[in-house]
């Protein structure tokens, strides 16, 4: 059942009891998005959740998109997320399922609540509307629509379908209390018209059902036992609970609430996503700051380590904040065991190695990884490299020992031992070349003088090398909490969080590194190759995630 040794959270000890009980026979649970965004890391979440449930008890994990609103759903948004569900690593069972192809559904069980006198067409406007539902301490008072005759009600509802009301001239609401303590339950509104086709079920409709009249009757036509959400919708819990014992459903699914993922320094809700990236702020949905999982898998972060994130995650029935550098430490983590080593110089600093032939070209072999198997790697070795700036100093001394400088020496990875002789300066005092001399027989063996080298640094050809760019990413906000309180999270942005470095260099194997697939640069941190061509034909490798946390 529940793998991993860990003790059971609380969905899986009550869907265990349910079993047992003979309450359900079999665990079905859903991830049921609304196509009006891109996913977000908080929906990993969810996914996670939900997918995980039904496979460890053996049930079903049902994809349904909940595209009950025109408004703001599109085809763009429905392909983004399937194929992110699919990168995550999960497989839905069955079809993909559409509430909007059970708009006929619905329509005939609002009749069956007039009919029932349990529901009737208001034509209050939505201010009324407000005025009349109350507050948490008042109750709120009748409409004065309430006594409609069901003959009237079903005409006017029929009227309403077919276009014939103007938008925001009538809905149709549940006949419930308007003095219940829970405002969820003081008629709530089941159906607004909106004069607008639908992307996929056409120009059919001209009313739309509330999420609260809908989600519900989707999970019963599908059989969910286990209806998962976050927390906000524990006060609609009894009008879920309304509509299922009132309404002739083919199955009786419950409303389990968990509380919702947030994360420091980042906003995860689509509406402020849609913002950011409306307004420019970002770079698009996959921006490689946003914790989109269109954005993660640009920036080059495995997908295995946003499930290993989400699996640590508590369930819990309170809210929180986690703190992103968890997300980070997975990153890490997975990154370390698993991506192929490279070398990149990014503050390239030449190196001629005079005792070398100017035809001079070997090919050094040396491991993808240190430990696993990932096969090896050609690292062509010519007369001239570059090394980092940062690895030469004009002046030797103690604390930079593991540096290269006149008369002192350093290996450089997997190859040979230099010791520098001289170097050149520019007009303005910069150093652009070192001359060094190599020490022959000191591949993967120490100098036979001894004189052992304190410093390794990375390298690659000057001849052999692939060309550039770095993008180099950091928090997208300056605050902890930028959708928090009083703050308004666009002036959280973080203008300098995007930057760029041109004219880096990579050992040549990487012209044939793969879109989005990571990197170790040794010393550096992780990089993968962006998906977006540069106009100037250069590589652009996008900074996943530096090597330790700062
Ligand atoms: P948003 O606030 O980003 O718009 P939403 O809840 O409106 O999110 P939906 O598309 O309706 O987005 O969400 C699909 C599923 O993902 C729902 O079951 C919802 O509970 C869950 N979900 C959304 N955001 C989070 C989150 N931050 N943490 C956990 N689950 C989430
Ligand atoms: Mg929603």
């Amino acid at each position: 059942m529940a793998d991993d040794n860990k003790p059971l959270n609380f969905i899986q000890q009550l869907m265990a009891k349910d079993l047992e009980a003979g309450i359900v026979d079999k665990i079905v649970t859903r991830f049921p998005p609304e196509p009006n965004g891109y996913l977000h890391i908080g929906h990993a979440k969810s996914i996670c959740l939900n997918f995980d449930l039904a496979r460890q008890f053996g049930g079903d994990c049902h994809l349904r998109f909940d595209d009950t609103n025109p408004e703001k759903e599109t085809e763009e948004y429905t392909q983004s997320i399937i194929k992110d569900i699919q990168w995550l690593g999960f497989q839905w069972d069955g079809e993909i399922r559409y509430a909007s192809d059970y708009f006929d559904q619905f329509y005939a069980w609002a009749q069956y609540l007039v009919r029932d006198g349990k529901a009737y067409v208001c034509k209050l406007d939505s201010d009324e509307m407000r005025k009349n539902r109350g507050t948490l301490t008042t109750p709120g008072a009748n409409s004065p629509f309430r006594e409609t005759s069901i003959e009237e009600n079903l005409e006017l509802l029929k009227n309403m379908k077919n276009g014939l009301a103007e938008e925001g001239s009538m809905t149709l609401r549940a006949k419930i209390d308007m003095a219940s303590p829970n405002i969820s339950l003081r008629d709530p509104v089941m159906y607004r018209i909106k004069k607008m086709a639908h992307h996929r079920a056409g120009d059919k409709w001209s009313i739309y059902p509330a999420y609260d009249f809908a989600h519900c009757l989707e999970d019963a036509i599908e059989h969910v036992s286990h209806s998962i959400c976050t927390l906000e919708f524990s006060s609609n819990r009894p009008l879920y609970d309304w509509f299922i014992s009132n309404i002739p459903t083919p199955s009786r699914p419950r409303q389990f609430e968990f509380g919702r993922l947030n994360l420091s320094y980042s906003v995860t809700s689509k509406r402020k996503l849609n913002k950011l990236v409306d307004e420019g702020h970002v770079d698009g949905w996959d921006d490689p700051r946003l914790l989109t999982i269109s954005g993660m898998r640009r920036r080059g972060v495995p997908a295995v380590a946003i499930r290993n994130f989400c699996n640590s995650l508590a369930i819990a029935k309170t809210d929180g904040v986690v703190d992103l550098s968890q997300l980070e430490f997975f990153i890490r983590d997975e990154l370390n065991k698993s991506s192929p080593r490279a070398m990149a110089v990014l503050d390239p600093l030449k190196v001629v190695i005079t005792n070398l032939p100017e035809e001079h070209l070997e090919q050094l072999v040396a491991p993808c990884h240190h430990e696993i198997d990932l096969g090896e790697r050609n690292l062509p070795f010519t007369r001239e490299i570059y090394i980092e700036a940062g690895d030469f100093k004009e002046e030797y001394s103690k604390k930079l020992n593991k540096k290269l400088s006149p008369g002192r020496r350093v290996r450089l990875r997997h190859s040979y031992v230099i010791e520098a002789n001289d170097y050149l300066k520019n007009e303005k005092g910069e150093v652009i070349q070192v001359n060094v001399t190599l020490l022959p027989e000191t591949l993967g063996k120490d100098p036979i003088d001894g004189v052992k080298p304190k410093g390794v640094v990375h390298w690659v050809s000057a001849d052999n090398c692939v060309e550039c760019e770095i993008h180099t990413y950091d928090r997208l906000f300056s605050d902890p909490l930028p959708d928090g309180g009083d703050c308004n999270f666009l002036e959280m942005v973080e203008k300098e969080s995007f930057s760029i470095t041109t004219n880096c260099k990579a050992e040549a194997g990487l012209i044939d590194a793969e879109v989005a697939a990571p990197y170790q640069f040794e010393r550096q941190g992780y990089f993968c190759k962006d998906s977006q061509n540069k106009d100037s034909g250069k590589l652009v490798f996008n900074q996943t995630i530096a090597l330790r946390s700062n």
